[in-house]
């Protein structure tokens, strides 16, 4: 069995985090699938999703000051639109997550959090989840 969701996030600014752990429950939750794997894809080029901390919300604050340090706006980017800073992190953090499904839910570690990242916001941003299973 498969199903294929999708929801949208409204982001403020640019380098923020939403958490989407919700939605992303709710996704599987309407699938019906009780075993099998979750595929979570943010199909933009300046956005990305991860999972990392939810307990203390400076961690998501602490690993955009670093993902700005390896990526600051640059004199000799060439791209027209200005934003190459947000491209370059768009790749190190990724377009996708896969995780577990078990008894009808995400099988997360205890600190895990599945964090959309807006590196390019204010945004109205899309949010695909493909569930796969039985
Ligand atoms: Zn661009």
């Amino acid at each position: 069995m498969t199903e294929l969701n999708e929801f949208s996030v409204r982001s403020r600014g640019r380098n923020e985090w939403i958490d989407v752990t919700g939605d992303v429950r709710r996704a599987v939750a309407d699938s019906g699938i009780k075993e099998g794997i979750c595929v979570v894809f943010v199909p933009h080029t300046t956005a990305a999703v991860t999972l990392n901390e939810n307990a203390d919300p400076d961690v998501g604050r602490d690993v955009n000051l670093q993902l700005s340090a390896i990526s600051p706006d640059r004199p000799e980017f060439r791209h027209s639109e200005g934003n190459s800073d947000a491209h370059v992190k768009t790749s190190l953090v990724g377009p996708s997550v896969t995780l577990i499904v078990s008894g009808g839910d995400l099988l997360l570690g205890t600190w895990q959090a599945v964090w959309f990242t807006e590196f390019d916001g204010p945004r109205t941003r899309k949010i695909l989840v493909r569930v796969l299973g039985e």
